[in-house]
């Protein structure tokens, strides 16, 4: 690259931190203005911008469009404030920008593969510039967070995803592709909106649907290796099991929404245990939802619990699961079971109230995964209180108006005495003199981490046992201080060593089952992985210059 074309590709350019040498080499010199920047000066006048922005939607363009402009500065900006910058590249503020996407949209980000491209899946993959391709993050964008079908506009999820996997594990932004499958979409609004980027038609089902994921798996296998890691997301319920259970041992795949939340809410498990000193197996688990977050949740709870020595049957009959019909129980009336919940089906009578519920089953763990918003009342988590000394609450449901209670009712109605977490973060809550940081089970502690051990090692399959072994990394993490005042994750600050540790566990466990095509192993895998990770640190853009000695 020379001359504009440097300024003009964001992965080369430098913007005002080009030095003089450089400017001149390149003939970009008075191109821009003559001032030297370094890239410190740089991060501190795009946050003072960002600061100034009225809203969180203008704050979430103005980052996009420096990715696009400089992404070195872009991730040294995500990486130094991470606590400010990740609630705008993602949850909640993505949610917004997908639900506006068509209004605010500027330039493509990722690739767009639709269903007339259909038995062209692999051409429209050669289309992607770059060619080492080893992480991408798919979806159909049928369930997007809690905001259900947004077609098209979903695509605004891999790109933040993808973000995260540079921005908090420094896996290289060049392996990425964010990849938006558009096979229609049923929402209405969207259907009618002048400035919607998808196809106008409704969603394609059946064998039509399948057939085309199938080729997708293929082409991109085709195209980028059969290591190239696939993580689906946001994909709807009726779909993401069965394309797990497809695919999970032919190709390097995993679910966010079924795995990624395991990992992370058994990571909160682990922690919490910490706490009330019970051990796993001693422990009764109801959760509230029985959808892929809380059927993720209760499968690697097994895997945790079979390593207490428990066998699958034993380990099963200490969770339970409530769904839009009640208590999940064998011979229900009302029926809505499917193979996942079947799994978790007792010999109870049905009961729909989740007050009788709790009275009925007495957990120790109350997790909330249902997206319907406040269900844990006062009265539910007394009783909670009153037959446990350190009653668990999880309220996971995102985004905040969603959550099954806040963090200061938990406290309140416990009177101090519960452990919680949520999806969404809460304020610190001061009760009876005594600060609680209530902690947020957010999957980025967990996907990076997954990511940059895959790319970096070669994992060729994601067995579940990877997650477990995740999650209790994470929670291996949390320190004592941390849970004196209420914390079962580490702090968000720490997510960065946090990935990479996670990354080392898993590529330990990787060699030792023979599932990492690197060879040879490397001798010290956190040393590897380190010099692996992505820097945001600006790179020589001239040529190298060495003497020659005087021809003849
Ligand atoms: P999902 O697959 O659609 O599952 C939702 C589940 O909730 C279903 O089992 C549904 O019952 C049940 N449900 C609906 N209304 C109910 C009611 N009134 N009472 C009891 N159960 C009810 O969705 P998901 O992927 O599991 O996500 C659920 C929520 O978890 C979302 O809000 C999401 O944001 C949150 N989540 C949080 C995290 C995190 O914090 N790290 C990660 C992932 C997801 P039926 O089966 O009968 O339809
Ligand atoms: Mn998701």
């Amino acid at each position: 690259l020379i001359g504009r074309d440097v300024l003009l590709d964001g992965r080369t350019d430098k913007g005002t931190a080009f030095s003089i040498e450089e400017r001149q080499a390149l003939r970009i010199h008075g191109l821009l203005p003559p001032s030297i920047a370094s890239p410190e000066l740089q991060v501190e006048r795009f946050m003072e911008n960002l600061r100034n922005l009225p809203d969180d939607l203008s704050r979430y363009i103005a980052l996009l469009s420096l990715q696009d402009r400089n992404e070195t500065l872009f991730y040294r900006v995500v990486m130094e404030h991470t606590q400010e910058t990740m609630p705008l590249v993602y949850t909640p503020t993505v949610g917004l920008a997908c639900q506006k996407y068509g209004l605010i949209f500027a330039k493509p980000k990722g690739l767009f593969v639709s269903i007339h491209d259909k038995g062209h899946i692999y051409d429209v993959l050669a289309n992607w510039p770059e060619h080492d391709i080893r992480a991408i993050v798919v979806t159909d964008g049928e369930r997007i967070l809690g905001l259900g079908d947004l077609g098209c506009n979903g695509m605004g999820i891999p790109v933040g995803k993808l973000s995260l996997y540079t921005g908090l594990a420094g896996v290289a932004p060049e392996y990425c592709l964010p990849l938006m499958l558009d096979v229609g979409t049923n929402n209405k609004t969207l259907l009618n909106d002048k400035y919607y980027l998808g196809l106008r038609q409704n969603r394609v089902t059946g064998k039509e649907y399948d057939d085309f994921i199938d080729e997708f798996m293929q082409a991109a296998s085709k195209r980028f290796g059969h290591q190239c890691l696939i993580q689906f997301e946001d994909f709807a319920n009726h779909n993401a099991f069965r394309l797990l259970a497809k695919y999970r041992d032919q190709y390097c795949t995993f679910n966010d929404d079924i795995q990624g939340t395991a990992s992370v809410a058994v990571a909160g498990i682990l922690s919490s245990i910490r706490i009330t000193q019970r051990s796993l197996s001693d422990n009764i688990f109801l959760f509230y939802g029985a959808g892929e977050a809380s059927i993720g949740m209760s499968d690697l709870l097994v895997i945790a619990m079979e390593r207490e020595g428990l066998s699958v049957e034993d380990a099963r009959k200490k969770i339970f699961l409530v769904d839009s019909k009640g208590l999940v129980v064998k011979n229900r009336p009302t029926g809505g079971l499917n193979e996942e919940k079947k799994r978790y089906a007792h010999e109870l009578e049905p009961i729909t109230q989740l007050s009788d519920i709790v009275d009925a089953i007495k957990p120790t763990f109350l997790i909330g995964a249902a997206g319907q918003g406040p269900a844990f009342t006062r009265e539910i988590l007394e009783k909670m209180a009153s037959f446990n000394k350190h009653p668990v609450i999880f309220a996971l449901s995102n985004p905040t108006s969603k959550a099954e209670c806040t963090a200061q009712e938990a406290y309140e109605a416990t009177n101090g005495q519960c452990v919680f977490a949520s999806g969404s973060p809460f304020p610190n809550v001061e009760y009876q003199g005594k600060t609680y940081i209530p902690g947020q089970g957010n999957n980025s502690y967990i996907f990076p981490g997954v990511g940059l051990a895959v790319v970096t090692c070669r994992i060729r399959h994601i067995p579940e046992e990877l997650f477990y072994i995740a999650a209790k990394t994470l929670s291996d993490l949390v320190t004592e201080e941390d849970l004196a005042v209420g914390l079962v994750y580490p702090s968000l600050e720490k997510i960065h060593d946090v990935s990479r540790s996670i990354a080392v566990s898993l590529a330990e466990y990787a060699y030792e089952h023979n599932l990492a095509a690197l060879y040879p192993k490397p001798d010290n895998l956190d040393q590897f992985i380190k010099s692996n990770q992505y820097t945001a640190n600006y790179r020589d853009v001239l040529p190298s210059k060495w003497d020659w000695p005087k021809l003849n």
